[in-house]
């Protein structure tokens, strides 16, 4: 075997190229073929390219506080709504809004009214509005940025001056996103694909309406436009919000053209969920900045939870909106619905990876869970998130909800690997 090495004859000559007198022909052509390497990778080490990127994302930091997975709060509620301080709205005083959130078990609630309406002086209508307060929901402080580029909601913690965000509605993007960041608030791209789309750069705004209303079917361009911003590296958080108008009038009187929507769409169709560190306003707005965010149908329709265990120690350590360093070890990730579960219904979870369906599940029973494997990959950015689909929970105060909803039940936000937060 050894005989027929091709390489076996050359490498006894190499060894003794240059010390013998008499060469012979093999080791001349040993002797330079050595030199060619030795140039070559010589030449390699001189021309090496000294270039670096210097927008190549950063190290993974930190992010506004995130809550442990085991001492959050899971806060649901209502992101896109507007009271009789819209013009088109009708029987949808503030008060209304609240006590209606309140009876459904509604955590958090920002009325987004128009501020084209009220020429962006939103702080002194919806906000100084004597029924705005609440001893039991938490009130967003935002409004509805009704702009001829479209529509996006402000939200916050505490009053910021909407009327700024108002007047640069017409400057280029670059001078609003500076006037965004000094007014520290929470912007979101709404109705993405809709009429009034939003019509900005994405790189303003924190999280983008996936779910607009209680019609699921006309969502799919807004998940396309999601997945698209994901895949360009925006860490875009997804959320929902049902741009209700019109509640039920108090006399049958009052009762409009568009007061059938009130028993379609209404507050809560969908319900945005978010994983909160405490039950605080600011809470909210950071819990939905970081993307621990789901989406339900409805109030009562079961919550999509989503977990990654990274270190294959058998416990879950990472969650929704959460990104990380991909090691190159395989990831466990678990799918669970929790709340009220249909018992003899099956559920069927999709999981998405960058964009494409990456596999389908079928669940049942009272808290359904599936768990799967993935190593995403060292370099290149992964995201996964997932959709649930399957019978509707009831929601009795909004009972036409549930068919136009469909088989859509909820989705998560997705679990990120590699991601630069700077971008
Ligand atoms: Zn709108
Ligand atoms: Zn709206």
């Amino acid at each position: 075997m050894k005989k027929g090495l091709g390489h076996k004859p050359c490498n006894k000559h190499s060894i003794t190229a240059g010390r013998n007198k008499t060469t012979s022909p093999m080791g001349i052509v040993c002797a330079t073929l050595l030199l060619m390497i030795a140039g070559s990778i010589s030449g390699y080490a001189q021309d090496k390219p000294t270039h670096s990127n210097p927008w190549a994302p950063t190290e993974l930091g930190m992010l506004p506080p995130v809550a442990s997975l085991a001492k959050g709060v899971w806060l649901k509620g209502e992101l896109h709504v507007h009271s009789s301080h819209s013009k088109e709205s009708s029987n949808n005083s503030v008060g209304k809004i609240i006590a209606f959130s309140k009876s459904v078990g509604i955590d958090f609630v920002c009325i987004t009214d128009h501020d084209n309406h009220v020429d962006g002086d939103v702080a002194h209508n919806t906000w100084t509005d004597p029924e705005f307060k609440s001893d039991s929901v938490l009130l967003l402080y935002g409004g509805e940025w009704t702009t001829t580029r479209g529509h996006g909601n402000a939200f916050s913690a505490v009053p910021y001056d909407h009327q700024r965000l108002y007047d640069v509605r017409d400057q280029r993007d670059v001078v609003i996103g500076a006037v965004k960041r000094q007014l520290g608030i929470h912007l979101s791209a709404n109705h993405p694909s809709g009429k009034d789309h939003f019509g900005y750069s994405y790189d303003m705004v924190n999280s983008i309406e996936v779910w607009n209303s209680a019609i699921w079917p006309k969502n799919a361009n807004a998940i396309m436009i999601w997945d698209d911003m994901l895949s360009s590296g925006r860490k875009l958080t997804g959320r929902g919000g049902s741009d209700a108008h019109h509640g039920t009038p108090d006399s049958p009187d009052k009762a409009t053209k568009n007061t059938y929507q009130a028993k379609a769409n209404y507050i809560g169709t969908p319900t945005t969920w978010v994983f909160a560190t405490e039950r605080t306003s600011q809470a909210v707005i950071d819990a939905l900045t970081n993307g621990r965010v789901c989406i339900s149908s409805n109030p009562y329709a079961p919550r999509v939870e989503f977990y990654a265990d990274i270190n294959q120690d058998g416990k879950m350590d990472m969650m929704m909106g959460d990104n990380v360093k991909a090691t190159g070890k395989p990831v466990k990730f678990r799918v669970q619905l929790t709340g009220n579960t249909s018992v003899t219904g099956s559920y069927t979870i999709n999981v998405i990876k960058n964009g494409d369906k990456f596999n389908t599940y079928q669940v049942s029973g009272k808290t359904p869970m599936i768990e799967f494997t993935d190593t995403p990959a060292t370099i290149d950015r992964t995201y996964y998130r997932v959709e649930v689909e399957g019978p509707q929970t009831a929601y009795p105060q909004v009972p036409q909800s549930m068919a136009l909803s469909g088989n859509m039940v909820g989705l998560s936000n997705p679990i990120f690997f590699n991601f630069d937060p700077n971008f």
